[in-house]
């Protein structure tokens, strides 16, 4: 191993929403960098200008705001290796395609789309490689003359990477060891295109990598077969020494079944595949995201992590931090890791649980007012109450709402099927009874009212049962919810005798 700094990159193309994928990527070069000193580098490779969805370099950037994940640079957030947009790059690019043309390690290519489909049909399973490149409208089989003549007509044209057959080509990966590929089976790959001055993703991705000094590639197992035609690529340009350790992170599985997690998963099983929820511009397609569904970033980050990597042990809750301490990029899975989103849920459980509850208090506000309620009209102390009375009932902050409504709101209606089955003849003289009881209780504490109140269902030998259901039917609206004194503690005597009062009236 060499004692160069470590910088890694996450390189997205601005084609659409981030993918979950994408995400976890983004978050094993973060814990990598963060684990060696290193620096993490944000790139945008933007060659393909066809694919370019407006919107989508700025989501990227939002998403991982949200998450936590900080980069060191890049764009939007500066360096001394930029610009770090790779169309700003159009010059760099060519110099270095030029630098290969001089060097004859790649040629000029006239081959018209058209001609390219027609050979195409005549050749099954033609291969654009050392077998076919003489019989091409190419620098290496046209004359000189024709060649000068056809770039001074102003035809378009493309480079491409001249490989040699039967070579033996060796990556290195961090995750799967050796892998050892025929270079018979690469094609001579379009490196540069004329028509838009642009270089292919190959090339810029290999020139800003150099450049940009990234000394570990770590990107998606979809990259893989890319990266033979890489190595080879740094071969050319005379950069094998510096070349970056290559780790192909596994891939994600479908919850169910095999094959690739696709967004159709999640529309099929009900849960996001981008961080953001995602307007796309061209479509108006709406798609859900993990923040707007209610998913902490902590739960988020937590979850991606444990897909395609452990640490080890039956250990599941890590912050960020405990993830800097224990991953290990050489102890990832090449198998792919399969989504289970139900976990992600268990996840978002687990982290509700965990924060403090003025802080889970803080992010019900915003519910409490999409429900009609006015959260300023309560103590910071009354809503943290709330909220740690119901916590463990719920796995997503707005679902707090539901478990706790009547906190809030007397009840206006009451559950049917528990009216029948609890509410009896005798009840409203029994409630008049308990009402007297509630009056008289000083202290309306939780445990001293439970007393008070235990105590009298003991010594008139009423039905324990009897008494308590329609207690909480009276003051809930329906037969749930966490411990019957310490809601009415919270809501005071007043509250509670006021709703035993109505629900004698109404029922
Ligand atoms: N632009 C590529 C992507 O969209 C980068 C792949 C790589 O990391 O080399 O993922």
């Amino acid at each position: 191993m060499s004692e160069r700094k470590v910088r890694v990159r996450f390189a997205p193309s601005p084609t659409g929403a981030l993918h979950i994928g994408g995400v976890r990527t983004a978050l094993y070069n973060y814990l990598f960098a963060r684990q060696h000193g290193g620096d993490l580098i944000f790139r945008i490779e933007d060659t393909d200008s066809n694919r370019f969805v407006p919107g989508a370099e700025e989501y990227i950037i939002e998403s991982f705001k949200w998450l936590g994940i900080k980069f060191d640079e890049g764009v939007s957030f500066g360096g001394n290796y930029g610009p770090y947009r790779q169309s700003e790059r159009r010059d760099i690019y060519k110099k270095y395609v030029q630098q290969l043309l001089d060097a004859g390690k790649a040629y000029i290519a006239f081959d018209t789309p058209e001609e390219l489909d027609a050979k195409r049909s005549e050749v099954p399973n033609f291969q654009y490689d050392a077998s076919t490149r003489m019989g091409m409208r190419n620098s290496l089989a046209l004359p000189k003359e024709e060649v000068d003549a056809l770039i001074a007509e102003g035809k378009q044209y493309v480079v491409r990477f001249l490989i040699e057959p039967n070579e033996e080509v060796h990556v290195h990966d961090i995750i799967r060891g050796e892998v050892v590929v025929n270079s018979s089976v690469l094609d001579d790959k379009v490196l540069y295109k004329s028509a838009d001055e642009l270089p292919t993703y190959h090339l810029a991705n290999i020139v800003d990598d150099h450049l940009m000094e990234v000394s570990h590639v770590i990107r998606g197992e979809e990259w893989l077969p890319s990266a033979p035609l890489h190595v080879l690529l740094y071969r050319a340009f005379g950069w094998a020494d510096t070349m970056p350790e290559f780790a192909h992170l596994p891939l994600l599985l479908k919850p169910d079944g095999n094959g690739k997690l696709s967004k159709r998963d999640g529309d099929r099983l009900g849960f996001p595949v981008f961080p953001l929820e995602w307007h796309d511009p061209k479509t108006g397609d709406v798609s859900s995201g993990y923040r707007e569904a209610g998913y902490l970033p902590e739960a988020v980050i937590n979850f991606l992590a444990l897909l395609g990597w452990n640490p080890g042990n039956n250990q599941e809750i890590m912050s960020l931090d405990e993830l800097v301490q224990l991953f290990d990029l050489s102890h990832c899975s090449k198998a792919g890791a399969k989504f289970d989103y139900k976990k992600g849920t268990w996840f978002n459980h687990e982290y509700i649980l965990s924060k403090p509850d003025a802080e889970l208090a803080e992010l019900f506000k915003p519910v409490l007012v999409a429900n009609g309620v006015d959260a300023s009209a309560y103590s910071d102390a009354y809503l943290a109450t709330v909220v740690s009375l119901v916590k463990a009932r719920v796995n997503f902050v707005k679902e707090l709402w539901e478990q706790s409504r009547f906190f809030f709101q007397a009840p206006s209606s009451y559950a049917e099927k528990d009216v029948k089955k609890r509410w009896k003849e005798d009840t409203p003289q029994l409630m008049t009874e308990l009402m007297e009881v509630l009056r008289g209780i000083e202290d309306f504490s939780s445990k001293a009212a439970e007393e008070i109140v235990i105590g009298w269902i003991t010594e008139k030998q009423y039905h324990m049962g009897n008494v308590m259901n329609a207690f909480r039917l009276a003051v809930v609206g329906e037969c749930k919810g966490p411990h019957m004194f310490d809601i009415t503690e919270l809501l005071g005597k007043e509250e509670t005798l006021a709703r035993v009062e109505k629900a004698i009236q109404t029922l």
